[in-house]
């Protein structure tokens, strides 16, 4: 992941047990970089697991972003964002597809990321950034055939 997304937070209740439901993996991705990839299937509209990482400002979050290549920052849309940069969560790992199957939930200052549909043992999962810093100027590589080109 190396996109910001927005998104909107009533308050901050920073979830000690942040859990990952089922069983993950990183590996090599198609799309970029390192992926994160299923070991077992995932019926749809599940819950895969929270992202753990450090609530910071986005003030902060923007100087983070512009000082290093690859983030995995998600902005609440309330001043603050979540930094998993220095943790070890997969889930920083899902890569943009403009035909994801995964969608990313921001809510009481967690970062979700749930099933859009069924997803099978050893897929890559992949969520739609939505608008990333990058102002639509990245070259987007997910393949889909509804690709719209950009990040
Ligand atoms: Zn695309």
């Amino acid at each position: 992941m190396h996109n910001r997304h927005t998104g909107h937070v009533a308050c901050l209740n920073k979830n000690k047990y942040a859990l990952i439901r089922y069983q993950l993996k990183t590996g090599k991705s198609r799309i970029d970089g390192t992926g994160c990839f299923m070991l077992e299937a995932v019926p749809a509209r599940r819950k895969i697991g929270n992202m753990e990482g450090e609530i910071i400002s986005v003030r902060v979050a923007r100087k983070r972003a512009a000082a290093s290549k690859r983030i995995a920052i998600v902005e609440f849309g309330d001043g603050r964002a979540l930094d998993a940069g220095n943790f070890a969560t997969p889930l920083k790992f899902i890569n943009h597809s403009c035909d994801p199957n995964t969608y990313l939930r921001v809510a009481y200052g967690q970062v979700e990321f749930y099933s859009l549909r069924k997803i099978k043992k050893g897929e890559e999962l992949t969520c739609n950034y939505g608008p990333t810093h990058h102002d639509g100027r990245l070259p987007c590589q997910c393949g889909a055939k509804n690709c719209k080109g950009y990040l």
